[in-house]
């Protein structure tokens, strides 16, 4: 298997009917760059900054920030990486920080909503980024938007940085393109309007999925109760996959479930074009593309919704449609 996924690497991503799909890795820390080149990705489609800020023993410093951020574009060239500005809060704590006592910590002070009360940790997150990005594309995307208003608010945050350093007479990115994650299930009741704000968007399924059915993505007691391919998922991926697309705005799913061949097979299938995973996905989820046809799924699963009134799980009917083509 691993031989045979190894040959892939340089096979580009289409589906038997001619669809291309782009593969992207989730990454966090340097070292998960080096799988850049192993497995053929086409970018980093989710960098998770956190993790940085989450091995340090202190709050690394603006300089040192820079200088990460100027090891990740080195270490990936030309090829793209989108950003994601601080996720930390709920289940992402950073040990030098003060603890926050809160109830219900994943539906807390987080995330972006920490980057616009005390903006001066996102301001300078931002900085670090259009510094180490001079004369080269940036894309960076919000964590935990819940409304339209926030990412709105988020972006004036990027232009006044921007501004600030083209007075100081710094280089700033040649393209600099602002994303918001779909992990909160309001966005998907703002969809057009934010694709009107949005450069691209990007799908934080395992956020999306926990807050979706209200099952905490930590505890293995309620883990089992819902499945990302039943009816009700289906329908939401499906309705920011068509909003997307009708709009123009490209769209990524980045959560766990784009890195299962199942689960890929149904996603591109409802209209996604764009996948970010793990290394060791890659092999396996284009394995898949190349033999499915995204047609042919897209109308199975329309077939399925339409049939299906209740929240039934699809994953024994794509399994079975899976092994059947
Ligand atoms: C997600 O929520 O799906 C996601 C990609 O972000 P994280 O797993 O880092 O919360
Ligand atoms: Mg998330």
């Amino acid at each position: 298997r691993q031989e045979q996924y190894r040959a892939l690497r340089d096979v580009p991503a289409v589906t038997r009917d001619g669809v291309r799909i782009g593969l992207h890795l989730n990454a966090g820390l340097l070292v998960d760059l080096a799988h850049l080149q192993e497995t053929g990705a086409e970018g980093i489609g989710l960098f998770r900054t956190e993790l940085q800020f989450m091995v340090a023993e202190r709050m690394p410093s603006a300089v040192e920030q820079q200088n990460l951020y100027e090891a990740v574009f080195a270490a990936t060239g030309d090829k793209p990486v989108t950003i994601r500005t601080l996720d930390i809060g709920g289940d992402k704590i950073l040990p030098y920080m003060p603890k926050l006592e809160e109830e219900n910590p994943a539906l807390g002070w987080r995330a972006i909503r920490i980057g616009l009360d005390r903006p001066a940790l996102l301001r300078v997150q931002l900085r670090a980024l259009l510094k180490a990005s001079g004369g080269r594309p940036l894309k960076i995307m919000f964590p935990m938007v819940a409304t339209v208003d926030e990412f709105v608010r988020a972006k004036a945050i990027v232009d006044r940085e921007k501004a600030h350093l083209r007075r100081h007479g710094h280089p700033l990115p040649s393209d600099c393109r602002l994303g918001a994650m779909i992990e909160v299930p309001s966005l998907l009741f703002q969809l057009d309007a934010l694709t009107s704000h949005a450069d691209f968007l990007s799908v934080g399924s395992n956020d999306l999925m926990q807050f979706l059915f209200a099952v905490d993505r930590e505890n293995r007691r309620v883990a089992d109760r819902f499945d990302p391919l039943s009816a009700p998922a289906l329908r939401a991926f499906r309705l920011i996959a068509e909003r997307a697309n009708a709009a123009g705005c490209p769209v990524t799913v980045c959560g766990e479930i784009g890195g299962r061949p199942l689960e890929a097979m149904a996603l591109i299938g409802l209209g996604f074009r764009d996948l970010s995973m793990s290394p060791a996905a890659i092999g396996p989820v284009k394995a898949m593309v190349l033999s499915m046809d995204a047609a042919a799924v897209g109308a199975m699963i329309d077939a399925e919704l339409t049939r299906s009134g209740d929240g039934e799980s699809l994953r024994p009917a794509l399994a079975a449609f899976a092994k059947a083509h």
